[in-house]
């Protein structure tokens, strides 16, 4: 009687050499018995002396294997050993490069790694740059648009403001006269990043930003 599941390949320990195998079960009643063992089975003198000379020499070439797995792990380890003070070394460079930099000031041109240092920060810094001009340009849009709201030619009394002046009295309306277009041209863009769930400047109180919500939360803000 054994336990393993049946009809899957399952690792066992064979019970008269011990060592572990694969074994596809059908039964119960099966015994747990690896190929090699299955012929030296019996009480016989002559079974019992080629079980313990099959035992001798399958053990022999499981500890065989044992010792090229291990080799295998040990050859791995020492890559990984090989790696981490390539990467080491690598890092030494960096660390005296930046020394030198540090000691010499800027006069010379400076090693190629702090030279790509320099160049991942004029990036960075540009990058903020325009982050930063794109929160001026929604500011400024914002605004305008705030008075767009309450300042704009009135469809159905045509020639007044909706503040109830007329258009050509109301200061407001003629002030953002010339840049109607523009504020038009940057809603819609806004308005289609808000739809595609990308980062927009458009006001919190902006119809749509309140029909539709937001997935992002607008980075320069
Ligand atoms: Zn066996
Ligand atoms: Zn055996
Ligand atoms: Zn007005």
């Amino acid at each position: 009687m054994h336990d393993h599941p049946l009809h899957r390949v399952v690792t066992a320990e064979c019970s008269c050499c011990g060592v572990e195998r694969e074994f596809e079960f059908t039964s119960r009643h099966e015994h747990v018995l690896c190929k090699g063992c299955r012929r030296h089975q019996g009480d016989t003198v002559a079974k019992v002396k080629q079980r313990d000379f099959d035992h001798v020499k399958l053990w022999h070439s499981e500890i065989q294997i044992l010792n090229e797995d291990h080799e295998g792990e040990v050859e791995r380890l020492q890559t990984v050993i090989d790696q981490r003070g390539q990467e080491l070394t690598e890092r030494q460079t960096e660390i005296a490069d930046l020394q030198r930099v540090i000691q010499d000031g800027f006069e010379r041109t400076p090693p190629p790694t702090v030279e790509n240092w320099l160049i991942n920060k004029e990036v960075k810094e540009a990058a903020a740059q325009r982050d930063s001009a794109y929160r001026a340009r929604d500011r400024a849009f914002r605004a305008l648009w705030a008075v767009d709201q309450l300042h704009h030619e009135d469809e159905e009394h045509r020639g007044y403001c909706i503040c109830g002046k007329r258009a050509s009295h109301c200061k407001e309306l003629n002030a953002i006269a010339d840049a109607t277009e523009a504020l038009l041209t940057w809603e819609n863009r806004e308005r289609n990043r808000l739809r595609n769930g990308q980062p927009d400047g458009l006001p919190d109180n902006h119809p749509d930003v309140l029909k539709y919500g937001r997935n992002h939360y607008p980075t320069w803000h």
